[in-house]
């Protein structure tokens, strides 16, 4: 019943979305409010205006999980849903993670005064210009955020899967958990390797009883996030499978076993996923591009960690997370490192030949490290 309701709702919103320009002409019950206690709050738009949004409130204002999309108006129209529960101002926004869909209203609470939390890997992003996801008040998780607000404790763990700067957003005492897109009720899974890890992570933290938040679509149970992380973790090997017996991508779209993973995903209810072959197909090929990765041990490349100068007066960072090393520098890239040699790293998901390579001391420790990264052509 929920699912064809939910079915209902995301095709109105879907054949809605080209007609209106302004989101602020919508009719009122385009976001729907559900009320979890007197002080927690789950806002879920129609598709086409973005995330879902949790609302904490607090005497003195509110505090945000996740603040819509970017497009004219949604700002405006999310203010006016809020006054619905309170008319006290908003505190802070913590954004799951930096994409359009959920950081819209940004902006316009940040110009009144909120805070943005976000996950530090923002920093990493490249812009020409100033860094758009960087806010005059903001504070930046590195590993995990805890802190109060209206005597309702919030805990967010960062992880790196749907994007390199998730958010796990958890309300103890209210007993929810905020996903962001590293789950949805009609879209999945994520292409990353780190996606069951993050998974299992969560479903360790919580009990039979938390309610789980998508990042859009219908609050849902635990069972549904266990059989969301089995269904992520049989995509890969399924795919690779297939792969294995030499079969196309379009092929494996035609098979039954992968048919069937991808109405778990598409929640049964939204052919448009399924059905659109070019797009599954493009994730299948993504999907095997991707996997399986060579294994590593991060332990053996203990003494890479850190930060290290490169020649034009930036400084390139190595960490590792979750068993898996990482390069990064400021403005201009995050990327996952996958160790050819003990001193050539390529770079997950880029052009062959794009790397690093160290320079090593006698005793292992790094020297210098040197970008291989295609001068941009003028
Ligand atoms: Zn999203």
């Amino acid at each position: 019943m929920i699912n064809k309701l939910t079915a209902v709702i995301a095709i109105i919103g879907l054949l809605v979305t080209p007609q209106i320009t302004k989101a602020n002409d919508r009719p009122e019950h385009a976001i729907t409010i559900t009320k979890i206690s007197e002080q927690v709050y789950v806002l879920k738009p129609v598709r086409g205006m973005g995330s879902n949004v949790g609302v904490v409130v607090a005497d003195d204002g509110l505090l945000l999980i996740d603040a819509m999309n970017i497009q004219p108006g949604v700002d405006k129209f999310l203010a006016k849903t809020l006054k619905k529960i309170s008319d006290k101002p908003v505190k802070f926004i913590i954004n799951t993670h930096s994409h359009r869909d959920h950081t819209g209203a940004n902006k316009y609470f940040s110009a009144k005064g909120a805070t943005i939390i976000s996950q530090e890997n923002v920093k990493f992003a490249k812009f020409d210009g100033p860094n758009p996801l960087l806010y005059p008040n903001q504070w930046l998780v590195n590993k995990k955020l805890t802190m109060t607000f209206g005597g309702e404790p919030i805990v967010a763990h960062a992880a790196v899967s749907h994007t390199y700067n998730d958010l796990i957003v958890y309300l103890p005492k209210s007993n929810l958990v905020f996903m962001g897109d590293n789950m949805g009720t009609s879209w999945g899974p994520n292409n990353s390797e780190q996606s069951p890890i993050v998974l299992n992570k969560v479903l360790s933290n919580i009990n039979q009883d938390t309610k789980i938040v998508p990042g859009h679509g219908y609050i849902t149970t635990k069972q549904h996030l266990k059989q969301y992380t089995a269904n992520t973790v049989k995509w890969f090997s399924v795919i690779n499978q297939f792969n294995k017996k030499q079969l196309t991508p379009t092929q494996i779209t035609k098979e039954p076993e992968f048919i069937q993973l991808v109405d778990f995903f598409t929640g049964n209810i939204d052919k448009a996923f399924g059905e659109d072959l070019k797009h599954t197909k493009r994730r299948v090929k993504r999907t095997i591009e991707q996997f399986p990765h060579k294994t590593y041990d991060t332990k053996d490349y203990k003494n890479y960690l850190g930060k290290h100068s490169l020649t034009d007066n930036k400084s390139i960072e190595i960490i590792a997370r979750d068993n898996f090393l990482y390069a990064r520098v400021d403005n201009d890239f995050i990327a996952e490192l996958s160790p050819t040699s003990a001193t050539k790293f390529d770079f997950v998901g880029w052009d062959n030949g794009e790397h690093i390579s160290f320079d090593l001391n006698n005793d292992k420790t790094v020297n210098r490290v040197k970008l291989h990264k295609p001068e941009p052509k003028e």
